[in-house]
């Protein structure tokens, strides 16, 4: 622990408690932990040093903007917004200010930005042998509506699309559902949960009626044990009780992360971000799981994409794209293609 630099006793016990729980951070020269809100925050400089980014380029008050060794960061003091390798992000706890410095909470550090910018480095990824492919709602489950049709029928077609492409790739795929049928939220992971080698991917298409402006793409993966869901503000009772999806839940955050790149550098819509969320079928997944909503059936623009075969093909092209940069990931320690790289 080099130029290991901490004022108080306190704060030295905090330090090592945070590096014995980080040991692939542990040659990090220089971590001071600082209490913001009762939580753990490290300024963001010393992430982005860290990191081999260097100095930011933009350390104002309100943004902090570092970038360097191909990877980059922006944060934004009191938001949980973040840009990380160019894709956006949705932090468990806002930065803050920190002795005057924009800091970030450790459960971030170790949970998002981490993970998002050394996926190679991550612990518990494992080869893929079955995707398990999860057509969101079906039968007297319409799911969200357009004026072209049910995101009942969007979500099977795109399924079945994505199907070949894994299958043409050798992937085994399993699908919770190949018709129009109502199945229990619970029994789609088990479907996943009795396959070994298998990660689970819940198809959706996103709908706000009151805001027919809101579009664009998001990925989502469980909330770190603890944390909020993307945008509920304060920590529940229900944050803190443990699920299987916890248990590979840096693995969770590493799929979407990886596929929402591959979604990002591959088709034309906007960046929501990777966001959190406690969804029935990322809670009871004990195998790697994300859930996609693929653009908002309730905006003018994204409907008739969402309507046109040819975009949900793209889309499909560029799920699978995604998943096998994942498999390549977890099985060779390839870091994955970024936006940018598509
Ligand atoms: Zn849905």
């Amino acid at each position: 622990m080099r130029g290991l630099r901490v004022a108080a006793c306190g704060q030295m016990a905090r330090l090592l408690i945070f590096l014995l729980a980080l040991p692939a951070l542990l040659r990090a020269a220089d971590w001071p932990v600082t209490s913001v809100d009762g939580r753990d925050y490290v300024p963001l400089a010393s992430v982005a040093t860290f990191y081999g980014m260097g100095a930011p380029a933009r350390s104002g008050a309100k943004i902090f903007a570092a970038s360097g060794g191909g990877k980059s960061l922006q944060v934004e003091v009191d938001s949980r917004e973040a840009i990380i390798d160019g894709v956006r992000h949705w932090l468990s706890f806002p930065a803050r200010l920190a002795n005057g410095a924009p800091a970030v909470s450790t459960v971030d550090l170790r949970r998002t930005i981490d993970p998002a910018l050394r996926p190679d480095k991550v612990a518990g990824l494992r080869p893929v042998r079955t995707v398990v492919l999860d057509a969101g709602h079906g039968g007297h489950d319409n799911g969200a509506r357009s004026p072209y049709g049910s995101e009942k029928e969007f979500t099977l077609d795109t399924v079945r699309r994505l199907r070949k492409k894994l299958e043409a790739a050798g992937l085994r795929v399993v699908v919770t559902r190949n018709s129009d049928t109502f199945i229990e939220l619970e029994n789609r992971p088990r479907v996943a949960n009795r396959i070994p080698g298998a990660i689970f991917v819940s198809i959706h298409y996103n709908s706000a009626d009151w805001k027919p402006a809101a579009n664009g793409l998001e990925t989502y993966a469980i909330s770190p044990l603890g944390a909020p869901p993307s945008g509920q503000d304060v920590v529940m009772a229900r944050d803190r009780e443990t699920e299987a999806g916890h248990a590979l839940e840096p693995v969770n955050f590493t799929l979407a992360n990886t596929v929402h790149h591959a979604l990002m550098g591959r088709l034309p819509n906007a960046d929501r971000g990777v966001k959190r969320a406690r969804f029935v079928v990322l809670k009871d997944a004990a195998v790697p799981a994300i859930l996609i909503e693929g653009g908002f059936l309730t905006n003018p623009t994204e409907a008739r994409r969402v309507a046109d075969p040819k975009w949900r093909e793209a889309y499909a092209a560029a799920i699978a794209a995604g998943i096998l940069e994942y498999k390549r990931l977890a099985e060779q320690g390839v870091k994955p293609r970024e936006k940018a790289d598509w």
